[in-house]
C-alpha cells in the first residue's frame, strides 16, 4: 500500500475543491443541509450507499468483500459560530466559520473514501465512514452512537484525525498521543440561589443571593487547591455570575455557572459531590437555598495501547519517520486541555486521535484554532486523506 500516499496526492485537486466547498458554506451543530447534501452527492458519485442515521449524521461503508473486522474512520463537518476574518477566495458566505478545521476532515475523509474505493477488493474486512455533525456541541458522537453507528457491522477499532495549525511542527506532521487519556472529561453547572429580596437599607430583613455567591465562588476554588492532589490536572472556571439590577435593592435570587475539565472518572465523580455540598451547605449556613444543576458534556478521550502502537508502525512505514512524531513534542509533555466528543466512542471501542500538522508558525500560520483568523495548509489533505485510508486497511489486514 506504500503507493496510497502518492494516490492521494493525485487526488490534491478534488480534495482540495471539497474541502473550499464546504468552507464557503460554513454550518453549525446539527443543522448541516447543504454539507450533508454535498458529502452525499460526492459519496454517491464514488459508488458508495450513504445512510442518514440521524440528524446530518452520515455512514458509509467501504469493502465487505473478503471476511474480517471493521474499522471506523470518523470526520467531523460542523463549523464554529464565528464571523471569519481572512481574506479568502472561498471565504465563509454564512455567519459561520470551519475555525477548527472541520472541513479539512470532512475532505480528507471523501478523499479517503475515493482511495478505499480503488483498492475495495484488497479490503480484508469492512471500512465504516462516520461523517459526524455537532462536535463543537459534544452533540454528535453520542447521538450517532445512539443511532447505532457502532452496530451492523459492529466496529472492532476506530480513529478520528484533528489538524492542528499555529504550531511549531510543519504542514504534514503526524502527531500520536501515548496511549491512555489524551483530553479532559468537560461538563458544566449552574448554580440558582434562592434569597429574599428587600430593601438595600435593610440587610437584615433580606437574605442576600449575591453574598452567598460570593462566599460560594471564592469556596469552590478550594477543592482545586485544597482536596485534589497537586499532581492532578483539573480546570475549574466560573464563567457567569448574574443577581440584581441596581445598587439600593437586594435581589430575590443569584445565579452563577461553570465549566469543570478532570482527566479521570474518579475525579470527575469527587469534584461532581464536592461542588453540590459546598454549594448548597454555604446557601443554607446564610439562610438560602442553593439549586445545583449538573450537565455532563463528554467523558475523557482516551487512546488504546495496542491499537496506538499499530498506527506508530503503519503512519512510519506509509510517511516515513521523521514524518511521525509523539503528540508530546507538539505539547510541551502537557495533556491537551481541549475536549473532543470523540471521547464517547472511546469509552465503548479502542480508538485513537491522531493530530495532523495543517499550518505551523515558520510556514506563516500564526493563529490557533477557533480564531476568527484561523487558517489550515491545504498541503495536509493528501496526508490526512492517505492517513485515514492506510490505518483502516493495515488494520484489518494485520487483525484478522
Ligand atoms: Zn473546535
Ligand atoms: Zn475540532
Amino acid at each position: 500500500m506504500s503507493n496510497l500516499l502518492e494516490e492521494a496526492k493525485m487526488l490534491s485537486d478534488v480534495i482540495v475543491k471539497n474541502r473550499r466547498y464546504i468552507h464557503e458554506n460554513a454550518e453549525t451543530h446539527n443543522n448541516l443541509p447543504i454539507t450533508t447534501t454535498y458529502v452525499s452527492e460526492k459519496l454517491i458519485g464514488m459508488g458508495y450507499a450513504p445512510v442518514e442515521i440521524c440528524q446530518s449524521g452520515i455512514v458509509a461503508l467501504a469493502g465487505g468483500k473478503k471476511p474480517g473486522k471493521t474499522f471506523l474512520l470518523r470526520a467531523d463537518m460542523d463549523a464554529l459560530p464565528i464571523v471569519e476574518e481572512n481574506e479568502l477566495k472561498f471565504k465563509s458566505i454564512t455567519q459561520n466559520m470551519h475555525a477548527c478545521g472541520h472541513d479539512m476532515h470532512t475532505s480528507m475523509l471523501l478523499g479517503a473514501a475515493q482511495l478505499l474505493k480503488n483498492h475495495e477488493d484488497e479490503i480484508e474486512g469492512t471500512v465504516k465512514l462516520m461523517f459526524q455533525p455537532a462536535e463543537e456541541t459534544l452533540w454528535g458522537a453520542n447521538a450517532m452512537i445512539e443511532a447505532g453507528v457502532l452496530d451492523n457491522p459492529k466496529v472492532d477499532a476506530a480513529m478520528m484525525i484533528h489538524v492542528a495549525s499555529g504550531i511549531p511542527v510543519p504542514t504534514g506532521t503526524i502527531a500520536i498521543p501515548e496511549a491512555g487519556v489524551v483530553s479532559p472529561a468537560a461538563d458544566w453547572f449552574e448554580i440558582k440561589i434562592a434569597g429574599k429580596g428587600g430593601h438595600g437599607a435593610m440587610p437584615n430583613m433580606a437574605v442576600d443571593p449575591i453574598n452567598v455567591l460570593a462566599h460560594i465562588h471564592t469556596a469552590l476554588q478550594e477543592i482545586n487547591s485544597r482536596e485534589i492532589a497537586p499532581g492532578e490536572n483539573v480546570a475549574l472556571t466560573i464563567g457567569q455570575i448574574r443577581a440584581g439590577n441596581t445598587s439600593n435593592v437586594i435581589p430575590d435570587t443569584g445565579f452563577m455557572s461553570g465549566t469543570i475539565r478532570t482527566y479521570s472518572n474518579d475525579v470527575r465523580e469527587f469534584i461532581k459531590n464536592r461542588l453540590t455540598e459546598i454549594a448548597t451547605g454555604i446557601a443554607s449556613s446564610f439562610r438560602a437555598t442553593a439549586e445545583v444543576v449538573y450537565t455532563k458534556g463528554c467523558p475523557c478521550l482516551t487512546s488504546d495501547e495496542d491499537l496506538t502502537k499499530q498506527i506508530f508502525k503503519y503512519s512510519k512505514e506509509l510517511f516515513g519517520e521523521d514524518r511521525v512524531i509523539d503528540m508530546s513534542k507538539l505539547t510541551g509533555g502537557k495533556k491537551m486541555s481541549g475536549s473532543e466528543d470523540f471521547a464517547f466512542i472511546s469509552e465503548l471501542v479502542p480508538t485513537v486521535m491522531v493530530s495532523l500538522g495543517a499550518g505551523s508558525i515558520d510556514e506563516g500560520y500564526l493563529f490557533p484554532l477557533h480564531h476568527p483568523k484561523a487558517s489550515f495548509n491545504e498541503n495536509a489533505l493528501s496526508t490526512g486523506a492517505a492517513m485515514y485510508a492506510n490505518t483502516a486497511i493495515e488494520w484489518l489486514k494485520n487483525n484478522k
